[in-house]
C-alpha cells in the first residue's frame, strides 16, 4: 500500500506572487469604461427628467455638451482599451488615473450646471473615490484623488458662492453659506472615512490574495512533483517485474517437463502475481500521464461501439483464463460520438479490468452501450464480489480499497476509480453504481451528447443544467 503521505513532497513557502498582474488590471479597466456607459446613460435621463418634469433652472444645453465630451473620451478609453493594450502594469494604472482625474473634471461641471452644492448628486464624486481604492495597490493614490474631490468641490462652491461663475440656484434661491459649509464638512467626513475603510479592507484583500496564490502555486508543484515521482517510480519498477514475467513464462515454456508439478505451480502462481504487479504499474502511468496532460481533454470522433469492442479485446484472455463469460451488447449500426478518446478508453478500460478482477472465476460481466436524447454512455455489470452500502461513496476517493477486495486480490493501488471519476467530470458527465455484497455490482457512466443535438429551448436549458457546469471545470 503506498503511504499517501509519501506523495506530497514539504512545501515550499518561499515563492512570491505579485498581486497585481496586467491582464487583471485589464479587466478592471474594462470594467470600470462600461460602468461609465451606464452611467452617461443615468446622466441623460437624469438630465431628461429634471428639465421636463422638475423644470429646474439648469444648464441643459451645457450639460449635454459635457455629457458628449464624456461619451467621446469614453469611446476613445475604450479603442485604447480594446485595440492598444498597455503592456505594463505601471501604464495600465496610469490609464486608470487619467480616466478617474477627467472623470473629476466632468463630473465637476456637471454638478455646476446642474445646481453646484445646493445639488446632492456631489456625492458622485464619491464613485470615482471608492473605485480608486479598488483599483490602485498601496494607500497613496487612492488618498490624493480623495483630496483632490474635496478640493474640487470646495473650489466650484466658493466660486459659486461668491458668484464669480454663472449660478443655477435649484430652489430659486443662492445655498446660505452655513448649509454650504454643513454639506460641504458632511463630504469631507463621508469621503474621507470612505477611503479610510475601503483601502484597510482593500490592502487586507490583497495580502488574503496574494497567500492563496502562493499556496496555490505550492499545490500545483507539489501536485507536479507528485506525479513526476509517481511517473519515476512506475517505469523504474515496470522494466524488471517485465523481466521476471519473461523469466517465469520462458521457465515455464522451457522447463515445463522436467519440473515437479508443485514446482510448476508456484511458477504459474509467481506468473500471476507478476501479471498484478505490471497491471498496477501501468495504472500508476496512466494516471500520471493524464493528470500532466492537457487541461482540455481533446475531443476526437470515434464510432463509441468500436472504442468499447477494441478494450473488451484486450481483456478477453484474462477473462477467458478465469472462465469469465463476458457479453457484449453494441448498438446495431454505427454510433459515432465526439469524445475524449484517450480518457474513455481508460475509463472503460479500468471499469472492466475490475469487474473481471473482482468476479470469482466462471462469473458472467456484461457491457452494454445506452443512447439517450441528450447523453450516451455505457454500464458494466458483473456476478462479482459486490460493494457494501458504507463503501459505495469511498471507493472512488483514492487508495481506498473495500476489506472484500483486499482478500480476493491482495495486490491494487485503489488509484483508478478515483482516475475514472476525475476524466468522467472532465467530460461533463456522471458515474454511478448500483451494488449488492456478494452478488454483483453495476457501473454506469454517462457523457453528455453534444450541445446541438438538444433541438427545443427546453431541452437546451435541461442540458445546460445537468452537463455545461461541469464541462472542463
Ligand atoms: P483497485 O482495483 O486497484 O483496488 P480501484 O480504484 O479500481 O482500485 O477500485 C477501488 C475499490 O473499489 C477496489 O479496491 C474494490 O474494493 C472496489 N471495486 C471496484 N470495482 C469493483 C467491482 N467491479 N466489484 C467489487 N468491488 C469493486
Amino acid at each position: 500500500m503506498i503511504n499517501p503521505r509519501l506523495m506530497f513532497p514539504k512545501m515550499n513557502s518561499a515563492i512570491k506572487l505579485p498581486f497585481h498582474t496586467v491582464e487583471d488590471l485589464r479587466l478592471r479597466t474594462g470594467w470600470y469604461i462600461n460602468l461609465r456607459w451606464i452611467a452617461i446613460f443615468g446622466l441623460l435621463s437624469s438630465i431628461a427628467i429634471g428639465e421636463t418634469m422638475f423644470k429646474f433652472p439648469i444648464a441643459f444645453n451645457e450639460l449635454i455638451v459635457t455629457t458628449i465630451i464624456l461619451s467621446v473620451l469614453n469611446l476613445v478609453y475604450f479603442f485604447l482599451w480594446r485595440f492598444l493594450p498597455f503592456t505594463s502594469e505601471y501604464k495600465e494604472l496610469g490609464f486608470a488615473e487619467v480616466q478617474i482625474f477627467n472623470d473629476f473634471i466632468l463630473i465637476s461641471f456637471i454638478i455646476h450646471y446642474s445646481g453646484g452644492v445646493a445639488n446632492p448628486f456631489y456625492f458622485l464624486y464619491m464613485v470615482q473615490v471608492i473605485l480608486s481604492g479598488i483599483l490602485f495597490p498601496g494607500a497613496i493614490l487612492p488618498y490624493v484623488n480623495a483630496v483632490l474631490a474635496a478640493v474640487v468641490l470646495l473650489i466650484w462652491s466658493l466660486l459659486e458662492y461668491f458668484n464669480l461663475v454663472d449660478v443655477y440656484p435649484l430652489l430659486g434661491k443662492p445655498v446660505p453659506f452655513e448649509i454650504m459649509m454643513i454639506s460641504i464638512a458632511a463630504f469631507f467626513i463621508i469621503n474621507f472615512s470612505s477611503i479610510y475603510i475601503i483601502n484597510n479592507f482593500m490592502i487586507r484583500y490583497r495580502q488574503l490574495k496574494k497567500i492563496i496564490d502562493e499556496k496555490n502555486l505550492e499545490l500545483e508543484n507539489a501536485i507536479d512533483d507528485r506525479n513526476k515521482a509517481f511517473r519515476f517510480s512506475a517505469h523504474e519498477i515496470k522494466a524488471p517485474i517485465t523481466a521476471i514475467k519473461s523469466t517465469l513464462e520462458v521457465v515455464k515454456d522451457l522447463y515445463k517437463d522436467d519440473i515437479k508439478p508443485e514446482i510448476f505451480d508456484l511458477i504459474v502462481r509467481a506468473e500471476r502475481r507478476s501479471d498484478q504487479v505490471l497491471r498496477m504499474v501501468k495504472e500508476m502511468i496512466a494516471i500520471t500521464q493524464y493528470n500532466l496532460s492537457a487541461e482540455k481533454p481533446v475531443l476526437e470522433k470515434v464510432d463509441f461501439g468500436e472504442l468499447l469492442s477494441q478494450v473488451v479485446k484486450q481483456q478477453q484472455s484474462y477473462a477467458l483464463a478465469k472462465g469469465i463469460k463476458l457479453f457484449v451488447i453494441l448498438p446495431e449500426t454505427e454510433f459515432e460520438v465526439e469524445i475524449d478518446k484517450a480518457g474513455i478508453e481508460k475509463v472503460i478500460d479500468n471499469l472492466l479490468s475490475n469487474a473481471l478482477r473482482y468476479t470469482p472465476d466462471a462469473g458472467i460481466v456484461k457491457m452494454k452501450i445506452f443512447k439517450k436524447r441528450l447523453s450516451f454512455g455505457f454500464s458494466i455489470s458483473d456476478t462479482g464480489i459486490g460493494i457494501a452500502a458504507k463503501d459505495l461513496d469511498l471507493i472512488f476517493e483514492e487508495f481506498y480499497r473495500t476489506k472484500e477486495a483486499k482478500q480476493m486480490e491482495q495486490i491494487g493501488t485503489g488509484l483508478g476509480l478515483n482516475l475514472v471519476r476525475e476524466i468522467v467530470r472532465k467530460n461533463g458527465g456522471t458515474i454511478t453504481v448500483d451494488s449488492e455484497v456478494g452478488k454483483g455490482s453495476t457501473f454506469t457512466v454517462e457523457l453528455p451528447a453534444k450541445f446541438e443535438d438538444a433541438d427545443t429551448d427546453d431541452e437546451k436549458r435541461e442540458y445546460k443544467n445537468i452537463y455545461t457546469h461541469y464541462l472542463f471545470e
